[in-house]
């Protein structure tokens, strides 16, 4: 299990970390590295971000260490100093360059500052093998410090530390040595190399291959594969980004090297990692997220029970979007990460007759979990296939993902013997007899007012993304939310997704060999096709487009559509549809009014709960929970809904 930033460390309750981890170890997890801890603060990135370099902190990482221990895992700790990407006026980095993702100017280290940084990571090193640590994960890729001091992007040094490529590795080098001349030899050194930055002026191959030869000599025992650094624009986690993405890059080291190597990113599921082992891509593979998502991945998998894990859809919606947000991480798809107490499913003493209507995520996780209680459920849905907006989701080009995740789900109904009810709509008389009505009836599509709206040219995005109507060459968009973007998405790309291809999507983003191109970013940049069809997206408000949009997927949404000529105009007034297009004005003074034309106008103006049901089944006198869109539409999103169906389902 790859190391994960969650949070826990920073609220000071260290049970709940050692349950965090004891849960993944007791899933059946052979190694696994914590999120970064700082050596020391100026390292650390953000202040108070979790460190070792007291007694205390030893304390407090034993808690963990014993419990992973009891439970026969492995357990490393990565030491992360931050360099320039510190979110501190304490930065230090090899030269005094900002970063692009941070405000702060690092402070460029003197001799004794790079002597000190060294000796704290040594110092951490040691007080993790005194708590119990199995070894240690170096963190020297993502365009942390060591990486900083390894390129010239960022390492403008004249001195002992800078100018050669022998010289500018030198700083991790003599971090790895000096950790295990003071560890000693029985205590593990994982490194961290970044394999390919993904930045300008990065690393060549043959860099890359000197530097894990140096590393192997300074005493690491094995290499993880880091990919790309924080600052780069080019996606390397994100569901858009193809599975096993950059395990080519890893292949490409085996054999360089004696020691073991590792391979990561956008792998989650058993059968595709042993497919990279089969395949001599990796000695071994590491996953972060998808432990978020199923804490219990491996004993799933070696019982031979792989349809059952439940799927990291790489939407990092909980995980990392929170981390960036600080907020807690948790998970979409397993509202119970990193809140393993809250959400412990205990069986009911009064088993109930429930009924669950509506199969979106609400209503799944619903039924889900209250089954687990020992309750019987009988999940009601109208359309012939479970999923809601899930399967919408799932037809956009990039968010394939969401089709494992109605597949698994429907495997969990079978397992757990939901009574699934397809094409059947719910109605007083079939649920008179249930003990407590669910209803996750969803939502439906908001009809936004503007004159003309019966237009033949006006369609809602569910009828586009269900291909019962296809747009012309000339589209507006009505609503620039999260399913204004899809559509636009949709709309924009042949029905080959990249993501499905891994050499096309590195052609779309530039990602070249890195043995051909430095740092792995291509010198013909990227290679779009552009479409035929012409589409301007359109919102009231005067905000930058797809403000609300994930935290850590956001830009990567604006710029494939930039890149595919999509307009973008917020601060628009609808004034009225015409047979030609569109007229509108912006801003409050309703200036600058225009027509523009189009074949298509999608509704994408958001969301209204669909509560036809409701009223009629209330009367039924049976105690009776709303969740979901039926409850709430406002920002509605996935998440949300699966937590509180969660929730419900553990509590009834
Ligand atoms: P949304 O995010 O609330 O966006 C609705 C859009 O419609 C806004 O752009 C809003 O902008 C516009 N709008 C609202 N009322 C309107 C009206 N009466 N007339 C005209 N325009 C109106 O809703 P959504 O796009 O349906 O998405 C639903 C949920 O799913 C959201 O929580 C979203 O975050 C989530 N989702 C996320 C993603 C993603 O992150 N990639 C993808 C899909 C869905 P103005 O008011 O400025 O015009
Ligand atoms: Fe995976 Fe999304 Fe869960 Fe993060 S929130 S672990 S990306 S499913």
């Amino acid at each position: 299990m790859g190391s994960m930033h969650t949070g826990l460390e920073e609220l000071g309750d260290w049970q709940r970390v050692a349950n965090f981890y004891g849960r993944r170890a007791e899933g059946g997890v052979g190694l696994m590295v914590t999120g970064g801890i700082a050596p020391n603060q100026e390292g650390a990135v953000l202040p108070g971000a979790s460190a070792m370099s007291t007694e205390t902190d030893i304390k407090n990482h034993k808690i963990v260490t014993d419990r992973v221990r009891s439970l026969d895992s492995k357990i490393l700790m990565q030491i992360l100093h931050a360099g320039r990407y510190a979110y501190s006026d304490k930065a230090v980095a090899p030269s005094p360059i900002r970063s692009p993702i941070s405000p702060f100017i690092p402070e460029e280290l003197d001799e004794g500052g790079i002597q000190k940084q060294i000796s704290d990571i040594v110092g951490a090193a040691n007080k993790a093998k005194i708590a119990g640590y199995h070894g240690v994960e170096i963190m020297g890729s993502e365009g942390y410090l060591l990486n900083q001091f390894i390129v010239r992007h960022t390492n403008k040094r004249q001195d002992d530390w800078g100018g050669t490529y022998e010289k500018r590795i030198k700083f991790p080098i003599q971090v790895v040595k000096r950790v295990r001349d003071s560890v000693g030899p029985d205590f593990i050194i994982m490194y961290r190399l970044s394999m390919i930055d993904l930045i300008p002026e990065g690393s060549s191959w043959h860099e890359v291959v000197t530097l894990a030869k140096e590393i192997e000599k300074a005493g690491a025992n094995i290499i993880n594969t880091g990919i790309g650094w924080h600052e780069s624009r080019i996606p390397t986690i994100a569901t858009s980004v193809p599975r096993k993405a950059f395990t080519w890059v890893t292949k490409k080291l085996m054999g360089q090297i004696k020691i073991p190597i590792i391979t990561s990113n956008r792998i989650n599921t058993p059968e595709i990692a042993e497919g990279i082992l089969r395949d001599g891509a990796a000695d071994m593979v590491s996953m972060a997220r998808p432990f978020l998502a199923d804490p219990d991945f491996v004993n799933k998998a070696f019982s031979d029970n792989s349809d059952t894990i439940i799927p990291c859809i790489a939407c990092n919606q909980a995980c990392l979007d929170h981390t960036f947000s600080m907020k807690l991480t948790s998970c979409l798809v397993n509202p119970s990460a990193c809140h393993e107490d809250e959400f412990q499913i205990k069986v009911t003493k009064n088993p109930k007759h429930i009924a669950v209507i509506g199969s979106g995520p609400a209503g799944l996780s619903a039924a889900i979990s209250a089954s687990q209680r020992g309750h019987t459920v009988d999940l009601f849905e109208a359309k012939d296939s479970i999923g809601g907006q899930l399967n919408l989701a799932s037809r956009i080009p990039g968010k394939e993902e969401f089709l494992a995740l109605v597949t698994y789900y429907k495997k969990r109904l079978d397992t757990l013997n939901i009574r699934t009810r397809l094409n059947q709509n719910a109605s007083f008389d079939l649920l008179v007899d249930f003990d407590e009505i669910i209803i996750a009836t969803g939502v439906l599509p908001r009809m936004p007012d503007i004159k003309g709206i019966s237009s033949k040219k006006v369609v809602l995005y569910t009828d586009i993304l269900n291909e019962k109507v296809s747009a012309g060459e000339k589209v507006l968009i009505i609503g620039a939310g999260g399913i204004g973007f899809d559509v636009a998405q949709f709309l924009t790309s042949d029905r080959s997704s990249s993501t499905l291809n891994i050499g096309k999507w590195m052609k779309e983003w530039g990602v070249a060999d890195p043995e051909i191109s430095r740092g792995g970013v291509s010198q013909d940049g990227p290679q779009i096709d552009h479409p035929k069809r012409s589409i301007t997206m359109l919102q009231r408000k005067f905000d930058k487009m797809g403000k609300t949009l994930g935290k850590t997927t956001g830009w990567i949404h604006r710029k494939v559509l930039k890149s595919k000529n999509v307009r973008m105009l917020s601060g628009v007034n609808y004034e009225e549809i015409t047979s030609d297009g569109l007229i509108v004005s912006f801003g409050e003074m309703r200036k600058d009014i225009q027509l523009i034309e189009a074949d298509t106008i999608v509704i994408c103006s958001g969301q209204v709960p669909d509560v036809k049901l409701i009223t009629e089944l209330k009367e039924i006198g049976k105690p009776t929970h709303i969740i979901g869109g039926a409850h709430d539409s406002w920002e509605l999103d996935a998440k949300r809904a699966i937590n509180q169906g969660t929730k419900l389902g553990i509590s009834i």
